[in-house]
């Protein structure tokens, strides 16, 4: 990476800004999955080793442009100081005499959580004046290590980059990077991008990017269903994109022209409604009765994707294969999940993103075998679609 990163730094003694994701889920004020709370602790000690006074930011939800009790990150200052055994304090807002107070107290490795930074409107707008007043905070150095939020251009990702000497990356923005870099530049070959979830339209510059940079695609979910129609089969009520029906059909063109190994389901579980206790029944594609959706890849897809799956050796995976939250339509999207972890344990590298598939590979049990399960779903969609993310082009390039 030609960006200055966390490792490059002298620490010693300054206040250091670090842009951290710690938009975990809460529920009733509890923290019901730290997972990004840890992710985030080898930057957070390793600035602390280097002798840094760190003041932290994030954002949680999303508040309607102000303060509210109920998007406070003061649980997660809690949770940071258990997980990093040491004391971490809190200001009530993330601007202002407080946290001014409060970051100017630090001593040597000390820890400040600042409040969410979306209680101010002019974080979402990249606002000046506002990334002054962040940067105000810190002795002239900015680490963002907040990959989740890296496609966005706001003040504390953004903004705040312009008004300090130094800007880093992060060791887990490093990591994010390092993999999907590696999968989009320089990947092991065969590469089988799989992507699901509901729409084509929400993916569509991702399939054409990595058309050009993967060996295969294997696509499910209902987004498959614009595919399927495209190509004259009948896909009954299934979810369908009818204005992308004609880009669908140009994609299906394009991946003939250049060979390319473009798979759509061959058979799926079908339901007359998307209810958790209606029949469920499988069919082939092509003998999809009217009054049925399509609501998970059927057993001679879930086959034909395993297959390829166990030939690859460089994996992305984001978006699940069928409604996967109700049990009678989960199958589809936990054995893909179970192949992924397969082919990585015989030698290929895997990369999850996307909150759903980042959680069918835990509720498979098979998380840890995965070679790297993104932090951010937005954010990696981004870069596989072939972008540039605005907090990573925001740090300092490397002298
Ligand atoms: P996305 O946010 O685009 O990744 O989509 C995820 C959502 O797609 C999940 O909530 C799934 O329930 C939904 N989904 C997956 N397959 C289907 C399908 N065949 N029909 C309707 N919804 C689906």
């Amino acid at each position: 990476m030609n960006k200055l990163t966390i490792n490059d730094l002298d620490l010693r003694g300054k206040r250091v800004f670090i842009r951290v994701d710690f938009n975990v889920p809460l529920k009733d004020g509890v923290i019901t999955d730290d997972t990004r709370v840890r992710e985030t602790l080898p930057t957070l000690r390793l600035a602390i080793q280097k002798g840094g006074r760190l003041v932290l930011a994030s954002h949680l939800g999303r508040p309607k442009g102000g303060p509210d009790p109920k998007y406070s990150l003061a649980p997660v200052a809690k949770k940071l100081q258990e997980l990093l055994e040491r004391t971490v304090g809190f200001a009530n807002d993330c601007v202002g005499a407080d946290a001014e107070a409060k970051s100017k107290a630090l001593g040597e490795g000390g820890v400040l959580l600042l409040e969410n930074v979306r209680f101010h409107p002019e974080e979402e707008k990249n606002d000046e004046a506002f990334s002054k007043q962040l940067a105000a905070l810190c002795d002239n150095v900015f680490v963002c290590d907040a990959f989740g939020s890296a496609h966005r251009a706001h003040a504390s990702v953004v903004g705040i980059t312009r008004f300090v000497k130094q800007a880093a990356a992060g060791l887990l923005m490093e990591k994010e990077l390092a993999y999907l870099g590696k999968a989009v530049t320089n990947p092991a070959r065969p590469f089988a991008a799989i992507l699901g979830g509901a729409k084509v339209s929400d993916k569509i510059e991702v399939v054409e990017n990595l058309m050009k940079i993967a060996d295969t695609m294997l696509i499910g979910g209902g987004m498959a269903y614009t595919f399927e129609k495209a190509q004259g089969l009948p896909i009954g009520k299934s979810l369908v994109e009818n204005d992308k029906i004609d880009l669908a059909k140009r994609l299906l063109v394009d991946a003939k022209v250049k060979d390319f190994k473009f798979l759509l389901p061959a058979d799926h579980v079908i339901a007359p409604e998307l209810k958790p206790d209606a029949k469920a029944t499988i069919c082939d594609v092509s003998a999809t009765p009217a009054d049925q959706m399509g609501l998970d890849i059927g057993p001679k897809t879930i086959a034909a994707y395993a297959a390829e799956i166990a030939k690859a050796k460089t994996i992305v995976w984001n978006g699940p294969m069928g409604v996967f939250e109700m049990p009678a339509f989960a199958k589809g999207t936990l054995e893909i999940a179970k192949a992924v972890a397969a082919a990585t344990t015989a030698g290929a590298t895997s990369i999850v993103g996307g909150g759903d598939s980042v959680a069918a590979v835990h509720q498979s049990g098979v998380a840890n075998k995965i070679s790297h399960i993104s932090t951010g779903g937005g954010a990696s969609l981004e870069f596989l679609a072939g972008r540039k993310l605005p907090g990573v082009e925001a740090l300092t390039n490397k002298s």
